[in-house]
């Protein structure tokens, strides 16, 4: 007896539209470990799930298909069961047809058509819609006119960037995308016959190629794309794939292979020199930019939390919004002093770390940032939501000053690898001290903890939050501690004015 097909899904139709050979593994290695979620693929999905959940007031008077995630045959027939009892809505509906499934977020009746056509509403998290939102909802509008349903119209409901907290009013916008969904709907049912196909045979051969990264990072990349060698050329500081490319087809695989002709950016210039002799390369310039970083210093660090729903005054759909400071000040006669800040419950915190900050930075001539512009856009955050600090929030903005750029433009050490994050320049030139000591080692991770932290109430037992309350002090005090050891390296290099290895 022949086996049974193997049945397609929506979601298994857009990871097949990116690349065959990823739907095959998807659906032949689901427990494949590339497939497991980050924390912060867990978090989205988490806030996803509350944006729909709140979309369907949206459209009230609706039916909730409530059944597991597996049940795919019974919420198809819950749906059908619902869809007979002429209700306005249903949500959470599922359909079969030519041996696909598709879940519909939000089915509504549409007053026009005789009371029998339907409208397909697609619920993203995002603030604006995309181009990869049309085939999601191209596939929906396909199944249900297979399954018989008269589609009449198709919706993506997105989040509204201009929406403020309290008024929520208009936390939705609605996108009438019913004109360029029937366009693809051309050589869909092609598609899914190809899908269909290919996951009947042997593991397809797909060439990489730009496709890996578009619309989303394939969770395959290391196992498809050769292992480059170390200073390999698309290791050059932000250089446009195209190039790596041509100079890879020069001949030029590596940085060492390069020749000494070659036109260069500053910044790529000392790259190459130091990969190729091995040196760190600390140009003569440097001192001149370590003369802004005037003491007394403070050295400053924010961890921000990102909710698709926003639940303080004035905040917009996936607003950073600052809820943490580490702050290391240099103080007269005291070396330095240590002040930290960190929310742990559901309200505003923005007040109380304005005020704590302001406190913190009072006595600095300037304040030290690795990447500024990100501590001058929470300041700049501050300001609004805790006006009557203003003016002590403008004089720390004012006071900013950014060591990122002055690594960037004056050394360049070989363990850099053509990047300037804190992550990857604090063990190069601080030997000895990172974050891999740490539980807590990077902002993604940091971000949901920190989210937990605030709203998880009375779900974190205390002697967790305590824990996780110290793993997050922690982690933003080394970012504080890592400036604080960077800039003394730095000096140190002016000092011997000497290119070292
Ligand atoms: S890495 Fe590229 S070629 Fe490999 S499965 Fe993913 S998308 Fe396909």
């Amino acid at each position: 007896m022949p086996s049974k097909p193997l049945r397609l899904s929506k979601s298994r139709y857009l990871s097949g539209l990116q690349c065959h050979k990823q739907l095959w593994w998807r659906v032949h290695e689901p427990d494949a470990p590339e497939l497991a979620l980050t924390p912060g693929q867990e978090n989205l999905f988490a806030q996803g799930k509350e944006v729909g959940e709140r979309a369907r007031g949206q459209v009230p008077g609706g039916e909730l298909i409530d059944l597991p995630f597996y049940e795919y045959d019974n919420k198809v027939a819950a749906t059908r069961e619902a869809l007979n009892r002429g209700l306005p809505a249903i949500y959470e509906a599922w359909f079969l047809a030519e041996d696909t499934y598709a879940g519909v977020d939000i089915l509504a009746r549409d007053p026009g058509g005789g009371g029998r056509g339907h409208v397909v509403i697609e619920v993203k998290a995002s603030n604006s819609r995309k181009p990869e939102h049309l085939p999601d909802a191209a596939v929906q509008v396909y199944v249900l006119r297979r399954a018989g349903l008269q589609v009449e119209r198709a919706e993506v409901m997105h989040l509204n960037p201009e929406c403020r907290y309290p008024d929520l009013s208009n936390l939705f916008v609605r996108e009438d995308v019913t004109a360029l969904v029937e366009g693809t709907l051309i050589g869909l049912s092609d598609e899914l016959e190809a899908q269909r196909r290919m996951l009947d045979a042997p593991l397809p051969d797909v060439p990489i190629g730009e496709h890996c990264s578009r619309p989303h990072d394939c969770p395959f990349i290391p196992r498809c794309w050769p292992k480059l060698p170390d200073h390999h050329v698309s290791s050059l500081y932000r250089i446009d794939r195209r190039r790596a490319v041509e100079l890879e087809a020069d001949g030029y695989a590596t940085i060492y292979d390069l020749p000494s002709e070659l036109e260069l950016s500053a910044i790529h210039a000392r790259q190459v020199k130091a990969v190729q002799t091995g040196r760190m390369v600390v140009e003569e310039t440097l001192k001149k930019a370590l003369t802004q970083f005037a003491s007394p210093l403070a050295f400053l660090d924010f961890e921000t939390v990102s909710l698709a729903i926003p639940r303080w005054a004035g905040c917009r759909p996936w607003q950073q919004v600052p809820v943490q400071f580490s702050v290391h000040v240099e103080e007269r006669g005291r070396g330095l002093t240590h002040h930290e800040w960190i929310a742990d419950g559901p309200g505003d915190p923005r007040p109380a770390l304005a005020e704590a900050l302001v406190e913190a930075c009072a006595g600095a001539r300037r304040v030290v940032a690795y990447y500024a512009s990100f501590e001058r856009e929470c300041i700049r955050q501050l300001r609004e939501a805790v006006p009557q600090l203003g003016r002590g929030l403008e004089r720390i903005e004012r006071r900013l000053v950014d060591l990122l750029p002055t690594v960037r433009n004056h050394v360049y050490h070989p363990d850099f690898g053509g990047r300037f994050s804190i992550k990857k320049t604090l063990p190069a030139l601080v030997p000895g001290l990172s974050y891999s000591d740490l539980k807590v080692r990077d902002g993604e991770v940091a971000t949901v903890e920190l989210q937990r932290l605030m709203l998880a109430g009375t779900e974190l037992p205390a002697s967790e939050r305590a824990e996780l309350r110290q793993a997050l002090l922690r982690y933003c005090e080394r970012d504080t501690w890592a400036m604080v050891k960077m800039l003394e390296k730095l000096r140190g290099l002016v000092a011997d004015q000497l290119e070292l290895f």
